[in-house]
């Protein structure tokens, strides 16, 4: 029986971006199922970080993360970890008044957003359908950043281990159980004992806390694809920007390593799951992308599905369980997991160990009770 601190279930970029904070304080093991970290969502994402998604907390947990992504800390990585990349929401006639609450709500976080008309829009995507029954409008944020999933998650790791934690992948199936005042956590090859479990299994979080006798945060994966295909030969993408209808329906669209890639923004309820694209969906994406612009998308290059699992508010959650003394919560990061995952990390943290509420959460308005899980509980 191995004896640590803290045992995090999940090396996704939850679980791996909160170890890195708690390895520098207390003896950590991350324990992932697969044999690659981010095997699952982590590794699935758009990689994209934008403040055109989710309600306050999640915004102010974007603005937060920022100085991270801009300038990691001092041998966190060699390359770069994220890159300057505009976003620009768009918005037919009909969609208008969303394109105008969704100004209304950057507004608060980002002071490098400004309403783009017909003109400039096509000078920055010249193949968006404008005109008649096209789109009217958008906006623009210049301050967006794409992201690099991977340096990000091996960055993490490495930390972890430079503190003297572990990452343990391949773990295969594990079981929790409770032994006096310790968690007993039991994978194939080895068992480890803890005072502090941290259940940050993504999709399967509920089922691990199941598993351990903890009332389940009641959490919704829902399931999104991802396709990709070639743009027109001598059509340079490069410097598009991540490209979003205004509101939950319609579609976004990237430029990626010399594609673009494409989601319809489907939300279909499902089991915690290896994803798989359905035909349908990537059907959708295609013709998403072929109404809004004047790209032909023809053969898919790639295609791939992930889950975006969210609690019934849709806001990430930390925090020990109100009914399970050392079992502490860090699910539910919906579909802004990566570019909330410094600041869930600093919240984490500041909760684990009891500490003040971190100021850089504070200053763009993010309350403890906004993620700990006593909110969902009633
Ligand atoms: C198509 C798509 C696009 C997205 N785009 C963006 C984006 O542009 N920007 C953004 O910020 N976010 C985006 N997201 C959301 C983001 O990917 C997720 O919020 C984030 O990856 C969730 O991280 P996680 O660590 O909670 O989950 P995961 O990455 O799923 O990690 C959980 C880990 O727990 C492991 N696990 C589960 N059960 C066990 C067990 N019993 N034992 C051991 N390990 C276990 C799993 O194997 C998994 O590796 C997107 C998601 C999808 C699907």
């Amino acid at each position: 029986m191995r004896q640590v601190d803290i045992i995090v279930i999940g090396g996704g970029i939850a679980g791996l971006s909160a170890a890195m904070r708690f390895a520098r304080r207390a003896k950590t093991v991350v324990i992932e199922r697969e044999g690659a970290l981010g095997y699952h969502s982590s590794g699935r994402s758009a990689t994209f970080s934008h403040f055109g998604i989710g309600d306050a907390a999640v915004r102010g947990m974007t603005a937060a993360s920022r100085p991270f992504f801009e300038t990691p800390p001092e041998g966190f990585v060699e390359g770069a970890l994220s890159i300057a990349r505009p976003a620009m929401f768009i918005a037919t006639q009909e969609i208008i008044g969303e394109l105008r609450a969704l100004e209304t709500e950057m507004t608060r976080f980002t002071d490098t957003i400004h309403r783009v008309g017909p003109q400039e829009m096509l000078g920055i995507v010249p193949v968006l359908r404008t005109g008649e029954g096209g789109i009217v409008e958008g906006l623009l944020d210049t301050g967006g950043r794409k992201l690099d999933s991977d340096l990000l998650l091996q960055g993490c790791a490495k930390q972890v281990r430079a503190a003297g934690g572990e990452v343990v992948t391949d773990a295969g199936s594990l079981s929790v159980t409770r032994s006096g005042e310790r968690w007993i956590v039991e994978t194939q090859g080895t068992a480890y004992s803890a005072a502090i479990l941290v259940d940050a299994a993504g999709a399967w979080a509920d089922e691990i806390a199941i598993g351990a006798g903890v009332r389940p945060l009641g959490l919704q994966p829902l399931r999104r694809t991802i396709i990709g295909f070639d743009p027109p030969a001598g059509l340079d993408v490069s410097e598009w920007p991540f490209t979003k209808t205004a509101g939950d329906e319609g579609f976004y669209m990237l430029p990626d390593a010399g594609r673009l890639l494409a989601s319809p923004m489907d939300v279909t309820p499902t089991e915690p799951t290896d994803a798989q694209p359905e035909d349908y969906d990537v059907a959708v994406a295609a013709w998403r992308v072929e109404e809004a612009t004047t790209l032909e998308v023809g053969r898919v290059k790639t295609k791939w599905a992930g889950l975006r699992t969210f609690t019934a508010d849709k806001v990430p959650t930390a925090g020990f369980a109100p009914d399970a003394p050392g079992f502490f919560w860090l699910a539910g990061q919906g579909g802004y997991g990566l570019q909330t995952a410094p600041a869930m990390a600093l919240a984490a943290e500041a909760l684990l160990f009891g500490d003040a509420w971190p100021e850089e959460l504070a200053a763009y308005g993010v309350r403890p009770e906004q993620v700990m899980p006593d909110r969902l509980f009633g």
